[in-house]
């Protein structure tokens, strides 16, 4: 296990803590770009992404869903131009978002240009779409380098290079490679280094391994997606999979879940993963048990409840609800704050130690209270306070 920072805070006291965790892999080393004030790859935390689906042209839409991606905890968020209306809304989308605004352009050469000059932190190119666009690669490469903005090389399975569509029959993660390595290669020709690069597919096994070719074939940072991965239960599970095969590797320095859900669910998703790689600091958690036979309260109530009311809380805590008391108490102790639940009652354990046992109906809100404690040790983190 690589090493995270993280202390073990075992004692020689016989008293039980909470043993170590860390990171399954260093981090691969990667070239590191600026998008507006979030930097991606090299020793940059790895981003979260997300993109609206308003439409662009509507400013005000569009700005309010960044708004709430934003608080959300998106890092970078990305726009679709479809048309000149877009391109037109783009200077006042850039300029108002508290977050990096990514343009993401098809098809039409003129409005990567366009987006560059609107101020957007970076533009998504998708070679495969873009009519002709290795003729207009240097004009970008320039345009962008006057303006400091990152581009991302998005290649999708569904947008490939004609030429590449025989290799893609017989080696699809190869064809992706291929097309993205190719592109980056006329950057590379006019001196121009400041790209992320994308190779999206919907099969997280073809997905995962064009990362990893990609990874071993060039230094770029390398933004993670399975495209079109479905509504937010498959499409979860699939961006889930897929990203910790690859992160748990070292590879990805951003990543963006793709769910045919509200893009809130997307940054959600996303920041979860990375949590629960160690990738992102851990903020609330909660430990719950699937109940059983054994069960002496209804547990899922319970665990929604208790999800419910931490769910804004922004200090590192940890929350054990736990059916009866077979696993209960063990499974507290690593919490910082538990319940193991048995005979219309509820042990509330705190750092180990039984503190009380409450009533039933009692036992959320004596969660909160105790919870609220827990935080009022976190000052430089302010003291978020839970509402019941
Ligand atoms: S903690 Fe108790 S109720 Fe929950 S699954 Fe384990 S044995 Fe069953």
């Amino acid at each position: 296990m690589a090493d995270s920072g993280m202390t073990n805070q075992a004692t020689d006291s016989g008293e039980f803590t909470r043993p170590p965790t860390g990171v399954l892999a260093p981090r691969r080393r990667t070239r590191k770009i600026r998008v507006g004030k979030v930097f991606i790859g090299g020793d940059a935390p790895i981003s979260v992404q997300s993109m609206t689906n308003t439409l662009t042209a509507d400013v005000n839409a569009t700005l309010q869903q960044i708004a709430k991606l934003t608080a959300a905890g998106c890092d970078i968020v990305r726009v679709a131009v479809p048309s000149q209306d877009d391109v037109d809304a783009l200077p006042a989308i850039a300029s108002r978002s508290q977050i990096p605004v990514v343009a993401d352009i098809h098809f039409n050469p003129k409005y990567v240009i366009a987006a560059i000059e609107a101020g957007c932190a970076a533009v998504r190119v998708n070679p495969g779409n873009i009519k002709a666009f290795d003729n207009k690669i240097a004009e970008i490469a320039r345009s962008a380098t006057e303006h400091g903005t990152g581009l991302r090389i998005g290649i999708n399975a569904g947008s490939l290079d004609k030429r590449l569509h025989r290799l893609y029959e017989t080696d699809p993660a190869g064809a992706l490679v291929q097309s993205a390595l190719n592109e980056a290669r006329l950057f590379e020709d006019v001196g121009f280094r400041d790209f992320a690069i994308s190779v999206k597919h919907h099969d997280p096994v073809i997905m995962v391994e064009a990362y990893r070719r990609l990874s071993q074939a060039c230094d770029y940072p390398l933004h993670l997606g399975v495209t079109e991965a479905g509504p937010a239960f498959q499409g979860t599970i699939k961006s889930s999979v897929a990203f910790g095969a690859l992160l748990a590797e070292g590879i990805g320095d951003t990543i963006r879940v793709s769910l045919s859900a509200d893009p809130v669910q997307e940054v959600k998703v996303g920041g979860k993963i990375l949590e629960a790689l160690n990738l992102r600091p851990r903020q609330f958690e909660i430990v719950s048990c699937p109940s059983c036979g054994r069960a002496q309260v209804d547990v899922y109530t319970l665990a929604e409840q208790v999800t419910e009311a931490m769910k804004d809380m922004t200090i590192p805590i940890r929350v054990a609800v736990m059916g009866c008391v077979v696993n209960g108490p063990g499974e507290a102790r690593e919490a910082d704050l538990g319940v193991a639940s048995g005979n219309g009652k509820g042990q509330i354990i705190v750092k180990g130690k039984v503190i009380k046992t409450v009533p039933e109906d009692a036992i959320v809100e004596t969660l909160i209270e105790e919870a609220n404690k827990i935080a009022a040790d976190f000052p430089e983190q302010g003291t978020p306070q839970v509402l019941v």
